[in-house]
């Protein structure tokens, strides 16, 4: 998971499915619910509690996050890209906002088949939509959740192949492979879900 300079916690299963409701609220309800079981934990997608936020955010998911989950798919082929096919980990790849209180801009949940990358947008600008992908990559490519050697290896071949400057050797420990690569913030991550 890529941390927000803030703080975190974590806890699966199966594929996103989109039904085909034809309210648009009901449909982005229907999206986040989706969502929710596919993240570690179903609270990091607590703007279906919103009630301010719920309805205007629904009706912005149901019309444009089949567009946003494109692009990151791109993103996604581009990361798989970078290995032989026998090394690519199967993954779907979506977007949602995830609750502030985590702290975290990006998850990749290993316990779910295909494994699971959530990105939300909103909390980055989307010119590096692709870094937050490339880090949850390299977590899903070694399997494994920490960010030690082996993550450092995946994420420094991945970043090389992608044109973005790999993590410097000296600076590859847990507390630095955190955050990388830099992503450029936004001022609200819930902006980005209203449309404005
Ligand atoms: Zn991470």
């Amino acid at each position: 998971m890529r941390l927000n300079p803030q703080n975190t916690s974590p806890s699966l299963v199966g594929k996103l499915i989109i039904t085909s409701s034809t309210d648009p609220v009901a449909r982005g309800l229907d999206y986040l619910y989706g969502v929710r079981c596919l993240a570690l934990d179903s609270e990091m997608i607590d703007v279906v509690y919103d009630m301010n936020n719920r309805i205007p955010l629904c009706a912005w998911i149901s019309e444009h996050i089949d567009g946003v989950n494109r692009q990151l798919e791109k993103y996604l082929q581009a990361c798989h890209d970078c290995f032989h096919p026998w090394e690519q980990p199967p993954i779907q790849i979506c977007a949602a906002p995830i609750a502030q209180g985590f702290g975290i801009d990006a998850l990749c949940n290993l316990q779910t088949h295909p494994i699971t990358i959530l990105i939300d947008v909103g909390r980055v600008v989307p010119a590096d939509w692709l870094r937050l992908v490339v880090h949850e990559y390299a977590h899903a490519h070694v399997g494994f959740p920490g960010h030690q050697e082996q993550f450092a290896r995946s994420l420094s071949h991945l970043c090389l192949g992608l044109g973005i400057a790999p993590p410097p050797r000296e600076s590859a420990i847990e507390s630095h492979l955190r955050f990388y690569p830099d992503c450029r913030p936004t001022q609200n991550p819930l902006a980005f879900w209203r449309g404005e």
